[in-house]
C-alpha cells in the first residue's frame, strides 16, 4: 500500500477508482453522461483528497441507495408519471445529493484536524440516503401517507408525503451512513470524549435533513398541472404525454434537485451546531 502514502498517489488512485465507479454506473443506466461526469468528480475529489475512510462512506452511500432503487422499481412504476426525471440520475442529482459532501472533503483538505468536515460529510450523506431510504420503502406503508404540514391524507409519491414506514425507513437510512461514519472516524480528530456522539449526531441529522425535504416538498417546491391526463406533476414545461403543465402551486424554480439541496445542506448544519454544543 505505499502507494497510498503519497498524496500524489493517492490522487491517482482515486482517479481510477472514481473513473471506473462513473463507467460502471452509466453502464447499468444508474447515470446520464452528465451524472456519471459529476460523479467522476465527486468520486476523484473525495478518494483523493478525503483518503478510504472518506471513500467508503460516498460509496456506502451510492450502493445502498441505488440498490433499493433497483430492488423497487417495479413498484415505483405506477407513482412514476409524478416524478420529473427518469431512472437515471443527471449531473443536477448528483451534485444535488453528493454536491455539500464534496464541500466538506474541499473543507477537510484545508482544515484535515477539524471535526467539522467530518461531521458535515457523513451528514450530508446521511440526509441523502435518508431521503432515498423514505423514497424506496415508504411504498410498503399499508396507509395512504399524510402531508407533514397540512396532515390530510395524499397519493404515494407526492412531494411533503410522510408515513410511518417512510419515517422508520429515513432513520434506518441514516444510521446506515452514520455506523460508517463511526467506525470510520479518522484518527486524530475528536468529536467528543465518546466517538458514539458521532453515530448518533448523523443519524439524527439525517432523519431531520430527509423531514426538511418533506416540508420543502409540501410547501415552496414547484407542483405543476397537466389538463390532458387532469394530473398534478412535477414535470414541466411539457408532462411525459406532450402537453404543457401549469404550475398550481410552490416556487416555479424550486425543482426537486433544489429541495434534495434543502436536505443535504440543513443535516449538516444542524449536526455541526449540535457538535458545538456538546
Ligand atoms: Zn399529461
Amino acid at each position: 500500500m505505499a502507494l497510498i502514502q503519497s498524496a500524489a498517489g493517492q490522487l491517482v488512485l482515486g482517479i481510477f477508482l472514481a473513473l471506473l465507479a462513473a463507467v460502471g454506473a452509466f453502464h447499468f443506466k444508474l447515470l446520464t453522461v452528465s451524472g456519471a461526469i459529476a460523479a467522476f468528480v465527486l468520486g476523484a475529489v473525495t478518494f483523493g483528497l478525503g483518503g478510504l475512510g472518506w471513500a467508503v462512506v460516498l460509496i456506502a452511500f451510492f450502493v445502498s441507495s441505488n440498490a433499493l432503487s433497483f430492488l423497487f422499481k417495479k413498484r415505483k412504476k405506477s407513482a412514476e408519471s409524478m416524478y420529473s426525471k427518469g431512472g437515471r440520475r443527471d449531473a443536477a442529482q448528483v451534485l444535488a445529493n453528493g454536491g455539500i459532501a464534496g464541500f466538506f472533503v474541499l473543507l477537510h483538505h484545508f482544515l484535515p484536524d477539524a471535526w467539522m468536515p467530518w461531521l458535515g460529510f457523513c451528514a450530508a450523506l446521511a440526509a441523502a440516503n435518508a431521503d432515498t431510504w423514505a423514497t424506496e420503502l415508504g411504498v410498503l406503508n399499508p396507509g395512504k401517507p399524510i402531508s407533514i404540514l397540512s396532515g390530510k391524507s395524499v397519493e404515494p409519491g407526492t412531494s411533503g408525503a410522510v408515513s410511518l414506514a417512510g419515517t422508520l425507513a429515513s432513520l434506518a437510512g441514516a444510521a446506515l451512513i452514520a455506523f460508517f461514519g463511526w467506525i470510520l472516524m479518522p484518527n486524530g480528530i475528536l468529536l467528543s470524549s465518546n466517538s458514539f456522539v458521532l453515530f448518533a449526531l448523523v443519524s439524527v441529522g439525517g432523519l431531520i435533513g430527509s423531514l426538511v425535504d418533506s416540508i420543502l416538498g409540501a410547501s415552496l417546491q414547484a407542483i405543476f398541472y397537466c389538463p390532458k391526463c387532469q394530473k398534478e406533476t412535477e414535470k414541466h414545461p411539457l408532462h411525459g404525454c406532450g402537453a404543457e403543465t401549469h404550475l398550481v402551486r410552490g416556487k416555479k424554480w424550486m425543482d426537486n434537485d433544489w429541495v434534495n439541496m434543502g436536505c443535504t445542506i440543513s443535516a449538516p448544519l444542524l449536526t455541526i451546531i449540535l457538535g458545538l454544543i456538546l
